[in-house]
């Protein structure tokens, strides 16, 4: 099979674009359409057609170059269809358990709801690719503004059954922000300190931190660790359930500064 090319590239203050190309059928899509300028300039430097943009929600920081994009290229919209009225030229709606085929590979969707009511994620597993949206970042998760916290943990833990290889694609570029609100629940986790280091530096040489893999996730993303004993520890909950760990972690880091 034809390889998949990937591009990320960062755009507005800390969004990620993602562009995939497939160069036999020349197959090409945008993850979301946060800047239109921004993707245009990526498609013009690698001269490549748009076909199809994969809208994961909502926001504006995900949508905005929508419309522009399509009266450039003519692109099809794929996007979640619980949140259809608010995505901006969307052609085709999809939702949890839907699988489609884009350029010859299975592409699966997940229901994600929590960041917004509607959000999808989609993944390639041929290409050991997650496209998170605002879901899942490098050792965090999106804030919780149209669900609940019990969703939004099913939502981010529904990942664990991905091969730990997969490649997670994310919305934004908080990883460093991220790492030092973990080390306060986590302090004694050696692969979370070890990857602060990792990421202290990528980003003092203006180095993108992602895409991360779920195997990282695992070891040092604290939404994916609600049953760690020493997190449970520091927060006074032994005995609580993982979502309601989950609950706790993410209300912390509302407040943390
Ligand atoms: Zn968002
Ligand atoms: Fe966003």
């Amino acid at each position: 099979m034809s390889h998949i090319d990937m591009r990320q590239f960062m755009c507005l203050d800390d969004n990620y674009g993602v562009l995939l190309h497939d160069s036999v059928t020349g197959a090409t899509a945008s993850i979301d359409a946060p800047d239109a300028e921004a993707v245009e300039a990526q498609l013009r430097k690698y001269g490549r057609q748009l076909t199809h943009i994969f809208t994961t929600h909502h926001h504006a920081d995900h949508v905005q170059g929508n419309l522009r994009l399509k009266e450039l290229f003519g692109c099809k919209i794929i996007g979640p269809k619980a949140e259809a009225d608010k995505i901006p030229g969307i052609d085709i709606q999809v939702s949890g358990g839907d699988k489609f085929i884009w350029s010859h590979r299975e592409v699966f969707v997940y229901d994600c709801p929590g960041h917004t009511a509607g959000h999808i994620s989609f993944s390639m597993p041929s290409e050991f690719s997650l496209f998170a949206g605002d879901t899942i970042f490098a050792v965090g998760c999106g804030r919780v503004l149209e669900g609940t916290f019990e969703q939004m943990y099913q939502s981010v833990n529904q990942f664990k059954t991905l091969s730990p290889s997969t490649y997670i694609y994310c919305g934004h570029e908080y990883t460093e922000a991220n790492i030092r609100f973990a080390l306060t629940i986590e302090p004694g986790n050696k692969a979370l300190s070890d990857r602060a280091h990792i990421v202290a530096k990528q980003r003092a040489n203006g180095e993108m931190t992602c895409p991360t893999t779920l195997a990282d996730e695992l070891k040092t993303n604290p939404y994916l660790r609600c049953n760690s004993p020493e997190i449970r520890n520091i927060l006074g909950m032994e005995t609580a359930s993982d979502a309601e760990v989950f609950a706790e972690i993410r209300t912390r880091k509302n407040n943390f500064k």
